[in-house]
């Protein structure tokens, strides 16, 4: 047997890692990883940071504790320890997932950078030279970083490393202001650390709707110090202190900088050209909605080459290219009518389908509500103040087209949401037809699909019902 031969080559242990399915007992698989096993959410991205995140809320909740009458006082962080909990849990996880590989019954593990020499050929950083009748590329985003800072010296962190630090900085300068800076702003900041944000933009998390852009970046202005509409002119350190001229013509100081300016996919380093596979202007690796890149046999997923980078459409399409590489006369396509996300700062963002104003700009016949936290029985309890459920929805057919939340547990309250807008469930039927548990915080959104009111003009609600 040719020991350099496998069936199926798998390069990145991210989502890449979770194609060997029983599907393949029998098959002989390699799979290849560069960095730590497991990749990006469980190793630097969704996994530790919510974990920070959780903590964060922990410290707030005590802060805010007198508010409700009871008194507490946040007496410390203990910052080496919350570090030490986070990754005693994480790091034993990659490395048994790093084990289980090298000693699975047919997978062989190679632990090195790979890139193609030919067609379905491909050289690994340890030395090998394996080929593989098919191969999935799943290797991932790594964070952009603006010349002007890597190129001026300064010691900087992106969301690789500044988890991993020893002591909680003085001042921590965050540079980007999308949702891995919003993250990181509020874990720190909610440990005590001052913040500023330096942002190209004049708006925090821009992608949200633009409604709950603008509240967001008027909330976090009173937390965070916000440089926004400006971008890193120059970049220098003495003494540990840094110091980043802004095009603005004035200056930032601190002691820590945090880069979080975009990630941008991993196809870069793979030779692609020599594998035959094409990439689209933007860096991803050209695939069709199947996950079949340009070049036969190879197939993509994930970051690399999906536009959303998140980890639950990572995970959603290395199902269906597993089960494709299975059932090759039965292809699923990859489905992204109705992709959500969430941002897990303070408050929480979260959101699926079109913004307002993506709506608008589609020409689309829609009607928008806002329902406040503060106007439900559970907001009462909580003295929110800031929390909004913003729904649009199409009037002539029911439907929602988008729903877009700020506030407590942003994350989870938009869930039937998602559901609605996938199942194609109308604004009447999900607000009337089943029960929504009283006084449960989702009340704030069954009471946004109740503020829907259409015309008799528009079929699908009875007048005066909704
Ligand atoms: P990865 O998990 O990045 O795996 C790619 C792997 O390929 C890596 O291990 C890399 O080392 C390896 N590799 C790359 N090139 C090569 C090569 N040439 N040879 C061998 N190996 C190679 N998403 C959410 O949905 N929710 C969140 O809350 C969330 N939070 C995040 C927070 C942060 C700070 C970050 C950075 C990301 C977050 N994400 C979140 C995004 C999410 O982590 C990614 O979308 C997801 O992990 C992508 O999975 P993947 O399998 O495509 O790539």
């Amino acid at each position: 047997m040719d020991n350099t031969h496998f069936d199926l080559a798998i390069v990145g242990t991210g989502s890449g890692n979770s194609l060997v399915t029983p599907n393949f007992d029998g098959q002989r698989i390699a799979i290849i990883e560069s960095g730590t096993f497991g990749g990006t959410c469980l190793n630097v991205g969704c996994i530790p940071t919510k974990m920070y995140v959780y903590a964060a809320e922990v410290a707030n909740t005590v802060r805010s504790a007198a508010r409700y009458g009871i008194d507490a006082s946040l007496d410390g962080v203990r910052w080496r320890d919350i570090r030490d909990r986070i990754f005693t849990r994480i790091d034993p996880i990659s490395e048994a997932g790093k084990r289980y590989r090298q000693a699975g019954p047919n997978t062989t593990a190679f632990l090195g950078h790979a890139e193609f020499t030919a067609p379905r050929t491909l050289s690994i950083s340890t030395g090998e030279v394996i080929t593989a009748d098919r191969i999935v590329l799943a290797t991932g985003a790594r964070p952009a970083v603006p010349a002007q800072i890597a190129g001026s010296g300064v010691p900087f962190h992106t969301s690789d490393t500044i988890m991993r630090i020893d002591a909680l900085p003085r001042h921590l300068i965050i540079v980007g202001g999308g949702y891995i800076a919003a993250e990181f702003a509020h874990v720190f900041s909610a440990f005590g650390v001052p913040v500023t944000i330096i942002n190209r933009s004049t708006q925090l998390v821009r992608a949200a709707d633009s409604e709950i852009s603008h509240r967001f970046t008027e909330l976090a202005g009173r937390r965070w110090r916000l440089r926004l509409g400006c971008e890193v002119r120059s970049a220098r350190e003495r003494d540990g202190e840094l110091a980043l001229g802004l095009t603005d013509g004035s200056e930032v100081t601190g002691d820590c900088l945090l880069v979080a300016t975009g990630r941008i996919p991993n196809s870069d380093r793979l030779n692609l050209a020599a594998g035959g596979v094409e990439v689209l202007p933007d860096g991803r690796i050209k695939a069709d909605p199947y996950g079949r890149t340009t070049a036969e046999g190879v197939w993509t997923l994930g970051d690399v080459s999906s536009p959303h980078q998140l980890k639950h459409v990572a995970n959603a399409e290395a199902r269906c290219v597993a089960h494709n590489l299975a059932h090759p006369d039965r292809l699923h396509a990859f489905d992204e009518r109705f992709v959500p996300s969430a941002v897990f700062t303070d408050p929480q963002l979260a959101s699926v389908g079109l913004t307002e104003d993506q709506a608008k700009a589609q020409g689309l016949a829609y009607r928008a509500v806002v329902q406040h936290y503060g106007d439900t029985a559970y907001g009462w309890a909580m003295e929110d103040t800031t929390g909004i459920c913003k729904l649009v929805a199409d009037p002539r057919t029911g439907l929602l087209l988008g729903a877009h939340l700020m506030g407590y547990q942003a994350s989870n309250l938009i869930q039937p949401l998602v559901q609605a807008i996938s199942f194609g469930q109308t604004v009447a039927d999900v607000a009337r037809l089943q029960y929504w548990i009283h006084p449960a915080l989702m009340e704030v959104v069954e009471n946004a699909l109740l503020k829907f009111r259409f015309d008799e003009q528009d079929a699908v609600f009875a007048p005066g019902e909704l």
